[in-house]
């Protein structure tokens, strides 16, 4: 891989998204070798990639470049490679651009889309994890529109213009209010000889409620506003099978739909090696210790939401998002330089600053810690956070120019098919 040798101990990075990014900062001015790989070479703002989906924001404005974060770090190193087992006994990882030895290793992998064992679901329905998700929605979506405007075929129209998002956690209900938003200010206009009310949007929950993390208010709340923008909230549903155009449910409800948006669950992301016990089947995390250490392995760690670190309060892992993961690579990153100081490390201890979710313009849930709000505040606050979350100036410029134009002008001007997307099935109806 062409790292130079040095006397300082190796710790190599696995992943540069929250919590990676968080470990390379903490580990910043020491005497120490960090080598970074990413089998991406830019860092993803998740949170926004609904935005990419939907045309309201260039992919470029949600992704930042993993060198320039590394730039004029002394003994920092960049890798473009994808990792694909540990080996623990010889501390050396595997990649398709080879081995690598390590003195500490962090793994902060993130997650994956999780479809249960489902793979009809796996194989037609549409993810949203990474940017090239992102864009392929993006591109079906409007294709959907170009095809249903040719076909003279009314069910197929229909099944055209049906969008069913199983899942209603933030993306779903984000992706759901940003799609109606696009029925109501954007496709009249693109589509004015396709009857745009024939657009079908569908949320689909299995529990009782929306965003079942937050507050009963906040679910309600997102709920109303769903409603109110003309969505079908669907709960206490599951989707069980769907074979790229009908798609089944646990109960009566079936929709014929050519678009179904898979929402509803990640998992851990592989990297093998690690042996079963280090494991947890069910999600797929690895299991680790009060101070993110991989039990059996002390010098491997893992962070984000790749990790499970079992609490009295969080008995299966503490939930799979930014903060938890900014905050264990920050923390991890002190204990490592405790631990070459010969210092005691700190036990993690998450500390929640609260949830928030938009379901679209002038409306958003917020539930902080001893305060929770909903509506036109709440949907500030909800970009402020976020625009101040985002990595790299330009990044925040470009949002908030995008949001500022979007929000006077009531458009999205990023709705185009730069790369078609073909649906698996997309001949077959
Ligand atoms: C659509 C969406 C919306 C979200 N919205 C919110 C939100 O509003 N608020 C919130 O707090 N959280 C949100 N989340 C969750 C949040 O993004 C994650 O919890 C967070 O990204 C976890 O950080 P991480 O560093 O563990 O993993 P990630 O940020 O996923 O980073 C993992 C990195 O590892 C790399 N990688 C993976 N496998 C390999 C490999 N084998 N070899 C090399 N590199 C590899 C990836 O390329 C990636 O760069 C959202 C997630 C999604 C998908």
């Amino acid at each position: 891989m062409n790292i130079p040798k040095t006397s300082f101990p190796r710790v190599v990075i696995i992943g540069g998204g929250f919590a990676g990014l968080a470990a390379v900062k903490g580990l910043k001015n020491q005497e120490i070798q960090v080598v970074l790989i990413d089998k991406n070479n830019y860092h993803t703002f998740q949170p926004l990639l609904y935005q990419v989906a939907t045309g309201g924001l260039e992919p470029d404005s949600v992704a930042y470049p993993l060198r320039k974060v590394m730039k004029n770090l002394p003994n920092f190193y960049f890798r473009l490679a994808e990792v694909s087992k540990v080996d623990t006994e010889k501390r050396k990882i595997h990649t398709n651009i080879g081995k690598l030895k390590y003195d500490y290793l962090i793994i902060a992998a993130g997650s994956t889309t999780n479809y249960f064992g489902n793979t009809n679901i796996e194989k037609y329905s549409m993810a949203m994890k990474d940017v090239p998700q992102s864009l392929n929605l993006r591109s079906l979506i409007i294709e959907n529109f170009e095809d249903a405007l040719l076909t003279k075929d009314l069910e197929q129209r229909n099944a055209l213009m049906n969008f069913v998002i199983v899942g209603g956690g933030p993306t779903g209900v984000e992706l759901a209010g940003a799609l109606a938003e696009m029925k109501k200010g954007i496709l009249p206009n693109d589509y004015p000889d396709l009857d745009i009310r024939q657009m079908q949007i569908n949320i689909v929950q299995g529990s009782n409620r929306l965003l079942k993390a937050m507050s009963e208010k906040a679910s309600e709340k997102a709920e109303d506003f769903l409603i109110e923008l003309g969505v079908n909230v669907w709960k206490n549903t599951h989707v069980t099978n769907y074979n790229g155009y009908n798609v089944e449910t646990n109960t009566e409800l079936s929709f014929e739909a050519s678009t179904l948006i898979w929402a509803a669950g990640v998992k851990g992301a592989t990297i093998g090696g690690l042996g079963q016990e280090c494991v947890i089947e069910r999600a797929a995390r690895i299991r680790v210790d009060e101070f993110n250490a991989v039990k059996t392995h002390k010098n491997v760690f893992a962070i984000g939401d790749i990790a499970c670190m079992e609490t009295s309060h969080y008995p299966k892992g503490h939930p799979m998002m930014a903060q938890p993961a900014m905050q264990q690579g920050k923390q991890l990153a002190k204990n490592i330089i405790a631990q070459l100081e010969n210092k005691p490390m700190i036990p993690y201890a998450y500390k929640s600053k609260g949830s928030m979710a938009t379901i679209g313009r002038n409306k958003a849930v917020v539930d902080l810690k001893k305060i929770r709000f909903q509506g036109v505040f709440a949907w500030f606050v909800w970009m402020f956070v976020h625009l101040l979350s985002l990595i790299g100036f330009r990044n925040k410029a470009v949002v908030f120019f995008n949001w500022v134009y979007n929000y006077i002008r009531f458009d999205r001007e990023t709705r185009l098919i730069i790369r078609p997307f073909k649906k698996k099935n997309k001949e077959s109806f």
